[in-house]
């Protein structure tokens, strides 16, 4: 939690900057003149008022609503939250409805029964289905990779595939998170144990969402931890066997109703023209989602606030948007672009945070030429927080499908984890 104040505090001077421009010829010029507005902003967050109350709202909020998983009550109690929240700040504040999956974990446990009983920490993986009520007991294949799989297809009938492949990137590695039990079961795998997608373990699993292909049969997916896959890794590769019991109650229901929560400064002169900063409310079931994404989420209202604390009025819109159903696939912010895409040459930028709220060392920004020279005199108002590095490949999966249709688009700022 520490840092989180000069987290914020690029993101509130960015936004507000970026989009207070006029973008004039002698653009450097006119964005170095607003030094001294960069420069309240910074003040009010990091020394004045406002100072660590992004910190105080979001323990409030994690404190008072806990985890809220797609589909779950408390995440509806934390769109309620955050609506009055925004509301009472003085925002202006709507809700969009967007239909969203509802799957609920359930009691699930695993157990390695030959060549020894040992219990295997596991986390079922969103959308999968559940195993029988007495599980599934099966003999094991491990394998490293999707390839390693093709090679040993003939071996996986009637098995429960331990997917044991090295952590390269979360990018990269997290398909066998997200493909493993489709390509399992496509060479007649009865479940699917995933070393979880992380490159540290205290014997901790992690979840996480994946997809069944169309077509495919669905078989139960769970992560392991990198111990438990490793172990089982060692195992077979001495040629001994290995017999595990998993038994999962997840269940999928109907969808169920839900919202993007949006809450505004409007623009004094571009007032269509829209800045849009956001985070994700809903969350997993397994935590408090304090990090992912409920700092996201504070900050991105924090912007607002600030803003309007010191009586600031931006020439564009500021908009901030609370994701529904991040952690499904991104289900509510592409329900919002479907919705608002008709005007997307409004759209001047859009952001993201949802990689741990921490002390930024720099933006991460995809744009044009144009857009990226605007960008790189901007962050030299950051200069009072050590903060001006313009790093390429902005992202995120709920800024994304703005980001592929050419919308500037800026992840969030590269942390370091102290
Ligand atoms: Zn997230």
């Amino acid at each position: 939690m520490m840092g989180i104040k000069p987290d914020l505090l690029c993101w509130h001077v960015v936004f507000f900057l970026y989009f207070c421009l006029s973008l004039a010829s002698d653009i450097a010029t006119e964005i170095a003149d607003y030094a001294d507005v960069a420069k309240r902003i910074i003040d009010l967050a990091v020394f004045g008022a406002a100072q660590n109350r992004s910190y105080r709202r979001l323990a409030d909020f994690t404190d008072t609503i806990g985890n809220r998983v797609s589909g779950s009550e408390n995440l509806n109690m934390a769109i309620k939250y955050m609506y009055n929240a925004m509301t009472q700040d003085g925002l202006d504040v709507h809700l969009e409805p967007v239909k969203i999956p509802h799957w609920v974990r359930g009691k699930e446990s695993a157990v390695m029964i030959v060549p020894r009983v040992k219990n295997l920490a596991i986390l079922g993986l969103g959308s999968s289905v559940g195993t029988p009520p007495e599980g599934i007991e099966a003999e094991v294949l491990v394998v490293q990779s999707f390839e390693e799989l093709k090679h040993r297809a003939s071996e996986a009938t009637g098995k429960i595939v331990v997917f044991n492949q090295p952590f390269v990137s979360y990018g990269e590695t997290v398909a066998y998170r997200a493909y493993g039990a489709s390509e399992a079961a496509k060479v007649g795998a009865v479940a699917t144990l995933i070393r979880s997608i992380t490159p540290f373990s205290i014997n901790s699993p992690h979840t996480g969402w994946q997809d069944y292909q169309d077509g495919v049969k669905r078989i139960p997916t769970a992560c392991i931890t990198v111990e438990d896959a490793e172990l089982m890794w060692r195992l077979s590769k001495r040629g001994q066997k290995i017999m595990i019991r998993v038994t999962m109650a997840a269940k999928t229901f109907p969808d169920a109703d839900s919202f993007n929560t949006v809450a505004e400064i409007k623009g004094w002169q571009h007032p269509e023209q829209v800045v849009l900063l956001s985070g994700h409310l809903d969350s997993w079931d397994v935590g408090q989602g304090a990090m992912d994404d409920g700092g996201g989420a504070m900050i991105s209202w924090e912007v607002l606030s600030l803003i309007k604390d010191l009586g600031l009025r931006p020439r564009r819109t500021l908009r901030t948007v609370l994701w529904t159903a991040e952690e499904q696939g991104g289900v509510g912010a592409q329900q919002y672009y479907n919705l608002h895409k008709v005007n997307i040459s409004n759209f001047d930028l859009v952001m993201e945070s949802d990689l741990g709220t921490f002390r930024p060392e720099a933006l991460q920004f995809t744009g044009s030429d144009a857009a990226r020279k605007v960008m790189e005199e901007v962050v030299k108002l950051l200069a009072p927080i050590n903060m001006t590095k313009l790093e390429t490949h902005g992202e995120g999966t709920d800024i994304s499908p703005w980001m592929q249709a050419g919308v500037p688009g800026q992840g969030t700022e590269k942390h370091c984890s102290t």
